[in-house]
């Protein structure tokens, strides 16, 4: 598989007034092309870092990031990335429609074309109908969902998100997960995936990165093959409860309870 995201040796320090934090340590890793890569690990192992550098929206201190064979900037700059953020910062004066359509018109798209591509995100992500309400009508999924729309607007090749489904009950993040499994399948995209959760990892995943803190490495890398169609009740098969146990296994070693 064509590698989509390759990244060599990167190693990112944060420079602060209390002194320097070591974010993330020496990490390689190759993500091909329609992959949908998880990233697993306790709070501050570096996993927002890692994302927000493929992004560049940090750089790396050493090492080195392809995306499609360019830089990430580079990458940016031709529109290789939709970013889902964990809270879903939509803007409460804009309807549902208008928060969709604000990354087309920054790009100078007509009003026309705008339309079709609101309705075309909307209908992929179940939420045909509710371009003309505003986000604090909407629930807590519905909201992330319309935040999901509004990343793939512009049809980016890489889909990045972190923690999307963090803040919501069980029940809404297994709909959203399959939701997000079927659009996956659908559009091909690549996704590289934030989350805590274990079950939601390997429920979504192609490939696990399990990740240890201080400094943010990876301890770590396991392949999932379930078919791209899955459904919820792989939950219950063994090998769906062997990778969760590795990867809970993973997590445990890597974790330094200081
Ligand atoms: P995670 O997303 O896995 O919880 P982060 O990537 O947010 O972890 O953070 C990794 C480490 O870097 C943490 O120790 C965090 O406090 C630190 N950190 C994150 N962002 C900054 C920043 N802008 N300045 C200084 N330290 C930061
Ligand atoms: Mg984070």
């Amino acid at each position: 598989m064509q590698a989509t995201i390759d990244i060599k040796q990167v190693s990112l320090t944060y420079e602060t007034n209390d002194g320097s934090v070591n974010a993330l340590s020496d990490i390689c890793l190759t993500i091909g092309r329609g992959e949908f890569v998880s990233l697993i690990g306790p709070s501050g192992c570096g996993k927002t870092t890692l994302l927000r550098t493929i992004a560049d929206l940090e750089t790396p201190t050493s090492g080195d990031i392809r995306v499609n064979g360019m830089t990430p900037s580079e990458a940016r700059k031709k529109r290789s990335y939709g970013y889902v953020f964990q809270a879903p910062a939509l803007y409460p004066w804009r309807t549902v429609g208008g928060n969709i359509s604000l990354p087309l018109e920054i790009m100078g798209i007509t009003k026309q074309e705008r339309k079709k591509r609101i309705a075309a995100g909307l209908e992929m992500v179940g939420l045909s109908g509710f371009e003309g309400k505003f986000p604090w009508a909407l629930s807590g999924g519905m909201q992330q969902r319309a935040s999901i729309a509004r990343a793939l607007s512009f049809d980016p090749d890489i889909l990045l998100m972190d923690e999307p489904f963090g803040a919501l009950d069980e029940i809404v993040r297994d709909k959203l997960n399959e939701q997000l499994l079927r659009l996956w399948d659908r559009t091909l995209k690549t996704v590289v995936f934030v989350t805590h959760s274990i079950p939601e990892a390997v429920f979504l995943s192609t490939k696990i990165v399990v990740m240890s803190p201080r400094p943010g490495r990876i301890h770590d890398v396991i392949e999932c093959n379930f078919p791209r169609d899955r459904s919820l009740e792989i939950r219950e098969t063994a090998e769906f409860l062997a990778i969760a146990n590795r990867v809970r296994r993973g997590l445990r070693e890597g974790h330094g309870y200081d």
